[in-house]
């Protein structure tokens, strides 16, 4: 299969508009399979254009990806972001931008520390669902709660859509940027989650935050066994098919 490595041109009242997806998984993730190679192809049949890549306490992912995009020569119509999903002692948190992988089981205050040091940014990601168990907990948000500086408004895979209403408040009260994120495990979940923004390059932290500030969050909510039917049918597909075949929607 030749993946067809073209942008789209998508415009919104004459305003040519990308997508950013803020979280995402890959196969440097523990639990998921999807490879490197198989999101450029999806990425931009998708007009997903900023994508960060926040695997579970690794880094590796996002690099190799932002490796694989400039071989192709794609550096200049997709933007990837090396982040990570990092595991503290009171839930989890994002750092995006980051030069190295940054160890878990640090305190939330140590692992907002490194981030910052590394130039990263601190990303709050589905922080008000109180059914996700690796959520950053509320005693922890309150204490870090001035290093934040993007809150995710929109995850796809919150138990109740009410949970990223919460996160919206939270954010608005701060003046803060949001943003959405897929959370995809799987290849056809990147981009349930995005943001949409003027197609603009994203390459600095500062860039970032432009564009989420002139964009809007989007998404599609999945009801939690839905989601979890269709992961099990995905995986299913693609242990049958070969990694990373792109299973029909
Ligand atoms: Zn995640």
């Amino acid at each position: 299969m030749t993946p067809d490595l073209q942008g789209q041109h998508v415009e919104r009242d004459g305003v040519p508009v990308m997508r950013i997806d803020l979280h995402v998984h890959t196969e440097a993730s523990h639990d998921c399979r999807t490879p490197i190679q198989a999101f450029p192809a999806w990425c931009l049949a998708h007009n997903l254009r900023v994508l960060a890549v926040t695997d579970h306490d690794q880094h590796w992912g996002g690099v190799a990806l932002q490796q694989h995009v400039r071989d192709l020569g794609l550096d200049d119509q997709l933007w990837i972001i090396a982040g990570e999903e990092i595991t503290t002692r009171e839930g989890e948190l994002i750092g995006l931008f980051l030069q190295e992988r940054i160890p878990p089981n640090l305190t939330p205050e140590d692992t907002v520390r490194e981030i910052k040091a590394q130039g990263g940014l601190v990303m709050l990601q589905h922080g008000f669902d109180p059914l996700k168990r690796y959520r950053l907990r509320p005693e922890a948000t309150a204490r870090i709660a001035d290093d934040v500086d993007i809150v995710e408004t929109f995850n796809a895979r919150l138990s109740r859509p009410q949970y990223n209403r919460d996160a919206a408040t939270w954010a608005q009260a701060r003046h803060l940027p949001e943003c959405g994120g897929s959370d995809a495990h799987t290849l056809q979940d990147v981009g349930e989650g995005w943001s949409e923004a003027p197609l603009q390059p994203v390459r600095t932290p500062e860039e970032l935050l432009a564009a989420l500030r002139a964009g809007q969050v989007h998404g599609s909510w999945t009801p939690p066994v839905w989601a979890f039917v269709r992961k099990q049918w995905r995986n299913l597909w693609s242990s049958a098919s070969g990694r990373g075949r792109q299973t029909p929607e």
